[in-house]
């Protein structure tokens, strides 16, 4: 019987725990992956906390590439239709929609989905098959997960570079809208932010000002193509800010914001930046960061556009790979992975990300 490490979450804001389990069988329609890299994304930090409502132990990591070590009865295709077979190298959307409830099949918002259950985050580990997240040796695929063969062409750094972050920038850049020639502001300078730049930019806005800090952000911003950015550290209150932005618009404001902060006071902030008829994007606020004053006013006035976006779809998972492949050059992902840790040291790798030190911190379970 083969055997399997993990890194195991099992009390909030405490050390994770090396756990060790046998691989499980592998059921029909299911897959068994042998974890090549898995990305640390901000999110894992808040779950380390407890400042999202989840079950203990849980193998935290939703951002994984990993090769086929077994295939179930019955699974011999990849979500577009290319077979698959052991040893391809491969990555899934972490959540699965049922397709048949009221949001999934007539209200066409599957990501709101009520049977979403997203891999290293809402699965326990204490109980078969174990290895539903990322930060272990193995990776176990349940039927119905959405899967993707990569090409040759495009390095795994590339897709854990960009992580989740640049699905949930195409996901809300989808459905707010950006016009060829737009002048954007991206609020924040963190992965979402950067991969909010790049998918900002290929979808053809003229000018992309982006917000943030500390300065290797916003270093990393101008490399993906920030025609300006705005250094909290340098420019410290929101009317400042604002008017900065208002200069770099002609004085009306910018056609869309997007917000990618997470912090209340951001949104505030950002509608202000916007011109009149403007949208409007929250996307940072995957944790309930609590409330802030606002006045309503501001939206009526401005007649804004204001939009959410939670997540993403199997599809924007099957555009990025299309867009990372296609755009290595212009918006060098694989250059964000900046810190590999082994399996044994993912302890180390949550904290690095908790401090902001690195641009991603990866596991490489293969690493000595
Ligand atoms: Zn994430
Ligand atoms: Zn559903």
């Amino acid at each position: 019987m083969q055997r399997g490490k993990a890194s195991v979450l099992e009390r909030f804001k405490e050390p994770l725990q090396l756990r060790e389990w046998t691989v499980p069988e592998v059921e029909a329609g299911a897959t068994l992956v042998r974890t090549e890299m898995a990305g640390i994304c901000g999110t894992d930090v808040h779950l380390w906390k407890g400042e999202l409502p989840i079950g203990l132990p849980v193998i935290l990591g939703h951002e994984t590439v990993g090769r086929i070590e077994a295939l179930g009865a019955g699974l011999d295709r990849d979500w577009t239709g290319q077979s698959l077979k052991k040893g391809d190298r491969v990555t899934w959307n972490s959540a699965v929609s049922c397709g048949k409830c009221y949001y999934c099949a007539e209200k066409r918002q599957p990501t709101r989905c009520p049977q979403r259950r997203a891999y290293g985050i809402g699965y326990r580990c204490d109980e078969g098959p174990h290895f539903l997240g990322g930060y272990a040796e193995f990776h176990y695929l349940r039927p119905g997960t959405t899967i993707f063969k990569l090409p040759d062409d495009l390095p795994t750094e590339s897709v854990i570079g960009a992580g989740c972050a640049l699905i949930t920038a195409i996901h809300g850049v989808e459905r707010t809208g950006i016009d060829w020639q737009d002048k954007v502001v991206v609020q924040g300078a963190g992965p979402v932010g950067i991969a909010a730049l790049a998918v900002a930019k290929s979808a053809g806005a003229s000018e992309v000002t982006v917000i943030g800090g500390p300065k290797h952000r916003l270093d990393t911003a101008k490399e993906f193509g920030a025609d300006h950015v705005i250094d909290l550290a340098e420019v410290k209150t929101p009317e400042a800010r604002i008017q900065a932005v208002r200069e770099l618009t002609g004085g009306y404001g910018a056609d869309v914001v997007l917000e990618c902060v997470g912090a209340p006071g951001a949104v505030v902030e950002g509608m202000e930046m916007c011109r009149d008829g403007g949208k409007y994007l929250v996307l940072g606020h995957y944790c309930d960061a609590g409330t802030v004053a606002f006045n309503p006013h501001v939206i009526t006035r401005k007649q804004l556009q204001v939009f959410g976006s939670w997540s993403s779809e199997p599809r924007h998972l099957k555009a990025a790979l299309e867009f990372l492949r296609r755009y290595r050059k212009e918006f060098p992902f694989e250059k964000m992975v900046s810190h590999r840790f082994s399996l044994e040291q993912a302890n180390e790798a949550l904290q690095t990300t908790a401090r902001w030190q690195a641009s991603k911190s990866v596991i490489v379970p293969g690493k000595r």
